[in-house]
C-alpha cells in the first residue's frame, strides 16, 4: 500500500521496535521455563520479575499484586467470574454500566444466567456514569462494582477516584477495565481505591495475547485457569516470557514519556476535532469534550452510513473504525452510542479516529481534507439528505 495513515489505535497499536528488540532474546536465546531451577532459566525468571515490577510501579501497586494473563478479555472474565464465585455466598448483586466492553457485558450476562443479578448503569449524554445513580444502586448484597476507566469507542474517562471512594465506603469491591487507559493516562490503584484492574499489552504498543490483572492484597478471588502453580497459584500456565518482557518494555516507554505524549496527542486530537466540527456540516462529537482519552475522536455524520465512509477512507489509505472492531460487520449500531442517547439512524453514521504519538499534523490535515470530500460525495448520493435540504431551504 502506498500511503498508510493508521488512526485505529484503540483497536490495536504498533509494537514498538524497542519492544520487539527486548522480546527477541527470550525466543531463541533465553528460552528456559522461568519456573525451572537450573541457572539457564534464571535470565527468563529475572526478566519476568522486572516486567512485573515495572508494571506494578506504573500503577502504584505492589509487585506481588500483578498477575499475568492472556489479555484484557481474560482479565475481565476473571475479575467478574472469580469474584462472583468467591463472594457469591455474601451476595449475588453486581453493578456495571451500559457502555462497558463486551468482555465485561457478555460476562455479566453469563453470570445473570447463573443466578446473579446485574445492574447496568445509564450514562449521561457525554458517556459519564452518574454517581448518584451508582450510590442508589448499591444494595446490602452488592459484591462488585465494575466500571471501565476510559471507554474504547467514545474515549470518555470516568470519575474513577470518586467511584472507588463510593465502593470503599460501602464495603464493595471495585474493578476497572483499564485496557484503553493504562499507559495512556495516569492511574494509581491506591489513590483511586481500585481493588482489581484489567490491562492489555497490545493497546499500548506491546504484543497481543498478554494482559495483566491487578488484584489488591486481601481480595479473595480464586484461580480461573487451573494447572500449575504459576502466578501465586492464581493463574496457571507456563509464562509467556517474550510477551511479558514486551509488555514491561512498552510500559517502561509509555510511563517515561507519559506527560509529553498526553500533551502531544491532546493537541493533535483537538486540532482534528476543531477542524471536523468547523468544516463539516451536520456533525456531532461523541464523548466528553475534555474528559476524554488524549488520542480519541468520535463523530457522527448525519445522512452517512459508517461502513461506506470507512471503505472510502480506506481507498485513501486511512484506517478508521465505526464503533468497535467487535461489532463492525454487524448491522447493530454501537451499544455505547445508543447509551448516550443517539437515535439508531444517527448512531449508524459514526466514525472513530484514534491517534498515536507517531501521528503527525500532516496526517490529520490530509485525513480531514479527504473526509470532507468523501462526506460531500456520500451526501450528494443520499435521498435522505436531498429530502432534508428541500425541507430546510
Ligand atoms: C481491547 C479491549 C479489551 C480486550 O482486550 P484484549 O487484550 O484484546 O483481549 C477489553 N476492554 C477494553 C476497553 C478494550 O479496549
Amino acid at each position: 500500500m502506498s500511503k498508510l495513515i493508521y488512526l485505529d489505535n484503540a483497536a490495536t497499536t504498533q509494537v514498538y521496535p524497542e519492544v520487539v528488540d527486548a522480546m527477541k532474546p527470550f525466543f531463541t536465546e533465553f528460552y528456559g521455563n522461568p519456573s525451572s531451577v537450573y541457572s539457564f532459566a534464571a535470565e527468563a525468571n529475572r526478566n519476568v520479575l522486572k516486567a512485573r515490577e515495572t508494571i506494578a510501579s506504573a500503577l502504584g501497586a505492589k509487585t506481588e499484586e500483578i498477575y499475568f494473563t492472556g489479555g484484557g478479555s481474560e482479565s475481565d472474565n476473571w475479575a467478574l467470574k472469580a469474584t462472583a464465585e468467591a463472594y457469591g455466598n455474601k451476595g449475588k448483586h453486581i453493578i456495571t454500566t451500559k457502555i462497558e466492553h463486551h468482555a465485561i457485558l457478555h460476562t455479566a450476562e453469563y453470570l445473570e444466567k447463573k443466578g446473579f443479578e446485574v445492574t447496568y448503569l445509564d450514562v449521561d449524554e457525554n458517556g459519564v456514569v452518574k454517581l448518584e445513580e451508582l450510590k442508589a444502586a448499591i444494595r446490602p448484597d452488592t459484591i462488585l462494582i465494575s466500571v471501565m476507566t476510559a471507554n474504547n469507542e467514545i474515549g470518555t474517562i470516568q470519575p474513577i477516584a470518586e467511584i472507588g471512594k463510593i465502593a470503599k465506603e460501602n464495603g464493595v469491591l471495585f474493578h476497572t477495565d483499564a485496557v484503553q487507559a493504562f499507559g495512556h493516562i495516569p492511574i494509581n490503584v491506591d489513590e483511586m481505591n481500585i481493588d482489581m484492574l484489567s490491562a492489555s499489552g497490545h493497546k499500548v504498543n506491546g504484543p497481543k495475547g498478554i494482559g495483566i490483572m491487578y488484584i489488591r492484597k486481601g481480595v479473595k478471588i480464586l484461580s480461573f485457569i487451573h494447572g500449575g502453580a504459576q502466578e501465586r497459584q492464581r493463574r496457571a500456565g507456563t509464562h509467556n516470557v517474550p510477551g511479558i518482557v514486551g509488555f514491561g518494555k512498552a510500559i517502561e516507554l509509555a510511563t517515561k514519556e507519559l506527560d509529553s505524549r498526553i500533551k502531544y496527542e491532546t493537541e493533535l486530537r483537538d486540532h482534528l476535532i476543531d477542524r471536523v466540527l468547523n468544516e463539516i456540516p451536520y456533525v456531532r462529537l461523541n464523548g466528553h469534550r475534555t474528559d476524554r482519552l488524549p488520542n480519541n475522536a468520535n463523530f457522527c455524520f448525519r445522512f452517512i452510513e459508517g461502513e461506506s465512509l470507512l471503505i472510502l477512507l480506506d481507498e485513501k489509505g486511512i484506517c478508521g473504525s465505526s464503533g468497535s472492531a467487535c461489532t463492525s460487520g454487524s448491522l447493530d449500531p454501537s451499544h455505547v452510542l445508543l447509551a448516550i442517547g443517539l437515535p439508531h439512524e444517527i448512531a449508524h453514521g459514526s466514525l472513530r479516529l484514534t491517534l498515536s504519538e507517531k501521528t503527525t499534523k500532516e496526517d490529520i490535515d490530509y485525513t480531514v481534507d479527504e473526509l470532507k470530500k468523501i462526506i460531500e460525495r456520500l451526501r450528494s448520493m443520499s435521498p435522505l439528505y436531498e429530502d432534508f435540504l428541500k425541507h430546510n431551504k
